[in-house]
C-alpha cells in the first residue's frame, strides 16, 4: 500500500516572479490528509486560499494561473511539477504576492529543498484517478493532440515541433516517478529572442534573465542588437554571446532540454487535476491552455 505524503518541515524560496517581475516569498507547508496542494495569498486580510485544480484556473497564457474569490497565484507550473514530480501528496503553498518566484526557470530549487526538509508518510492510503477510458483534447488548427489512455503507472510520451531548425521535432519520455529527478526538474525553460521583445512589450517576463531560461537565436545577432540586449539585461556588452544557437553564458543540459522542460510543465499542470493520475499520456505539441484542459477532461471522471 502506498500512503499520502507531504513535507517534513516547512521551506521557503523567494525570488521575482518571470511575469511580473514582483519579487515574492513562497513558503511550503505540511498539508493535511486528503487536503490536496492548496495556495494561500498570505498578502490580503485574513490571507485567501485557492485549491490547486483545474476547475480554478483562470489564464494560461504563458503560464499557468490559478484564483479565487479575487486572489490569484501566477506561474504556479514549475512548483507544481516539483510536487507532482516528488510525490508530494499534500502541501499547502503560502505567497505573498501574485507571482510564484522563477528561480532558475526549471523546477530544481524546488526539488532541492524538498530533498533537504525531507518528506513524511501520512496515515493514509494515496488516492489515485484511475482512468477507465481515453480521453483526449485536440486543437486540429494548431496540430495539439493530448491523448490519455488507462495504464497502471503514469506515463508520458512527449513530442514538440517547432518551426526552427534549433529545436525542430524533439521527444521525451518518462516511464517512472523515478526520472523525474535526475532527467526532468532541472530542465529550464525556453523562449525564441523574436519572441523576447514582443513579450517585453505585453509588459510580461520583467523578470526574466539570461540565467533563467534558454534563449534560442536563429538568427545572427547584429551589433546593435547586442547593445541593446546588453542594456535590457544589465549585463556587459561583451557577455552577450551566441553559442550553438543559445543566447547565454549557460549551456543546455539535454540535446532535448525543450522537449524535457514540456514534459516538467505538463507534469505540473497535469497535478491540477487535483491527485496523481494512473495513466498513458501522449502528446502532440503540449502547452499550458492543452494540459489544463486535458486536466478538466480527467477531473470529469472524478466528479460525475
Ligand atoms: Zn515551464
Amino acid at each position: 500500500m502506498e500512503f499520502q505524503t507531504t513535507i517534513n518541515t516547512p521551506f521557503t524560496l523567494s525570488g521575482p516572479g518571470l511575469h511580473t517581475g514582483k519579487f515574492t516569498h513562497t513558503t511550503i507547508k505540511p498539508g493535511e490528509v486528503n487536503s490536496g496542494i492548496v495556495f494561500c495569498r498570505t498578502d490580503f486580510e485574513g490571507g485567501k486560499t485557492i485549491a490547486a485544480v483545474a476547475d480554478n484556473v483562470t489564464d494560461t497564457n504563458h503560464g499557468t494561473t490559478i484564483a479565487n474569490d479575487g486572489a490569484s497565484v501566477s506561474t504556479i507550473e514549475h512548483l507544481m511539477s516539483a510536487l507532482h514530480g516528488m510525490r508530494i501528496d499534500n502541501a499547502i503553498v503560502e505567497v505573498d504576492g501574485p507571482e510564484v518566484p522563477i528561480l532558475d526557470g526549471s523546477a530544481r530549487l524546488w526539488v532541492e529543498q524538498i530533498q533537504k526538509v525531507g518528506t513524511v508518510q501520512q496515515n493514509a492510503e494515496r488516492r489515485y484517478l484511475h482512468l477507465k477510458e481515453s480521453v483526449e483534447w485536440a486543437d486540429e488548427a494548431s496540430g495539439i493532440v493530448l491523448k490519455a489512455e488507462p495504464a497502471d503507472d503514469f506515463v508520458v510520451d512527449s513530442t514538440i515541433e517547432f518551426k526552427s531548425e534549433l529545436i525542430g521535432r524533439q521527444s521525451a519520455r518518462l516511464t517512472s516517478y523515478g526520472q523525474y529527478l535526475n532527467e526532468f526538474a532541472r530542465c529550464r525553460t525556453f523562449v525564441f529572442l523574436r519572441e523576447v521583445e514582443a513579450l517585453l512589450s505585453l509588459n510580461l517576463i520583467k523578470g526574466g534573465d539570461l540565467d533563467n531560461a534558454l534563449v534560442f537565436v536563429d538568427k545572427p545577432l547584429g551589433d546593435e542588437e547586442k547593445t541593446r540586449l546588453a542594456a535590457l539585461y544589465n549585463r556587459d556588452k561583451d557577455s552577450i554571446k551566441v553559442s550553438n544557437g543559445v543566447l547565454n553564458t549557460i549551456e543546455p543540459f539535454f540535446d532535448n532540454e525543450p522537449a524535457r522542460h514540456k514534459l516538467l510543465d505538463f507534469m505540473g499542470d497535469i497535478y491540477l487535476v487535483g491527485m496523481p493520475v494512473k495513466g498513458h499520456f501522449t502528446l502532440r505539441c503540449p502547452g499550458h491552455r492543452a494540459n489544463v484542459e486535458l486536466a478538466k477532461l480527467i477531473r470529469k471522471l472524478i466528479i460525475k
